[in-house]
């Protein structure tokens, strides 16, 4: 049901519209990346918490008539729930969002890409932080470079475009590589996106050294390809920042003169100012900020039997009284050490709350 005419999509208290949904639809995941699953002991999720197929179409839709016209799948893996292209077809039947995205870790897309497409998935985001098959492995916890590989292909000749690929960078880890990453992703056409290492819940071995800065990432690619990056075209809501390189940079006896690249520079210079985003956990709780540590139980709520109108309500009032700016507060932090994620609530860890 679509919202009454006078009721104009709320504003939180910064003056932000809703404008995305980030809806994780498992917290179960087939890697172990340090930087967001330290550790083998999980408190995972009990399965009659999470959502079901039915409930989260009415989660979502709820979000759509709150504004949110970009929805995004993410996990944990997203598709290592199971019949994960089937909820993709449900989400995407109902017609409520321009888009339909999904980040996954690419080690399910060989079986599931082709399923997906004819779902009516309009875009894909898959990590991937190196090509060296070694660091792919330590990193990642599983050696899972080949299938990673062999997922992005499948992306492509299953039709998908746009297609992007996004690189945690970490001093002393893949700083070195983001010109050869850039070179992968000119010759498949695939934007990358560099993400500065946040201190997110869960990043425990986070560590403010271990954090290449978007000026440090530009200086290396510029020093890699022999020329700048420049900045290109407008930011708006989007976190990454975006560059193009220049005529004349080459990298591997390849020209990538005019490549467009994305750098999200999540912890130098946050995106707090213009975040439209939020997110809910596979069990239905939300989070109006990736660093909030409190969420609202909406899985409670649909399952009280409350009507749609009664159930708009509550993320209405949330987000008109939204005031999170949780990266910027963590910039202002003096001795800014880890965050927490010592696993008494698993809603604080990233795979739980997608990334
Ligand atoms: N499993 C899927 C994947 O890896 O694409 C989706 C969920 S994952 C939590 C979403 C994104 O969060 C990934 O691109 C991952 O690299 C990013 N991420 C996780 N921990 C991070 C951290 N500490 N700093 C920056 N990005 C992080
Ligand atoms: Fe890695 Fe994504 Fe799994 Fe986190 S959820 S461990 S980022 S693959
Ligand atoms: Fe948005 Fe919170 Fe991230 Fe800032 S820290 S960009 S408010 S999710």
């Amino acid at each position: 049901m679509k919202p009454h005419s006078h009721d104009l999509p709320p504003l939180d208290q910064r003056r932000r519209p809703l404008g995305s949904l980030r809806l994780s639809i498992t917290d179960r995941c087939n890697l172990r990346c340090g930087y967001c699953m330290p550790g083998e002991d999980y408190q995972w999720l009990p399965a009659r918490d999470i959502l079901s197929f039915e409930e989260a179409l009415r989660l979502t839709g709820l979000f759509a008539d709150l504004g949110a016209t970009r929805l995004r799948l993410t996990g944990g893996e997203p598709l290592l729930r199971k019949n994960a292209d089937k909820l993709v077809a449900m989400l995407c039947a109902a017609g409520r969002f321009e888009e339909v995205a999904m980040t996954t870790n690419g080690l399910g897309l060989g079986r599931y890409a082709v399923a997906l497409k004819e779902a009516g998935l309009d875009r894909l985001t898959i990590s991937l932080d190196s090509l060296v098959p070694e660091r792919v492995a330590r990193l990642s916890g599983r050696d899972s470079l080949a299938q990673v590989l062999e997922g992005i292909d499948a992306a492509a000749a299953a039709g998908f475009t746009g297609t992007k690929l996004d690189t945690v960078v970490m001093a002393g880890e893949n700083d070195d590589e983001l010109a050869d990453l850039l070179a992968f992703g000119a010759e498949r056409d695939i934007e990358v996106r560099f993400i500065e290492y946040m201190d997110v819940p869960g990043a425990l071995e986070w560590k403010p050294a271990l954090v290449t800065t978007r000026a440090e990432m530009l200086a290396s690619i510029g020093a890699a390809v022999g020329v700048r990056p420049e900045p290109f075209g407008e930011r708006g809501s989007a976190p990454a920042g975006r560059y193009r390189l220049p005529s004349g940079a080459r990298h591997g006896g390849r020209d990538l003169s005019g490549l467009v690249f994305g750098v999200i520079a999540s912890t130098s210079s946050p995106f707090c100012a213009a975040c439209d985003r939020s997110r809910v956990t596979a069990d239905g709780m939300w989070y109006l900020c990736l660093y909030a540590k409190l969420g609202v139980n909406l899985l409670e709520l649909i399952r009280s039997g409350v009507s749609d109108d009664e159930l708009r309500a509550r993320p209405a009032g949330g987000w008109s009284e939204r005031a999170d700016r949780g990266a910027e507060l963590r910039l202002e932090e003096v001795d800014r050490q880890a965050f927490v994620g010592d696993g008494a609530d698993p809603h604080l860890e990233m795979h739980t709350r997608g990334g």
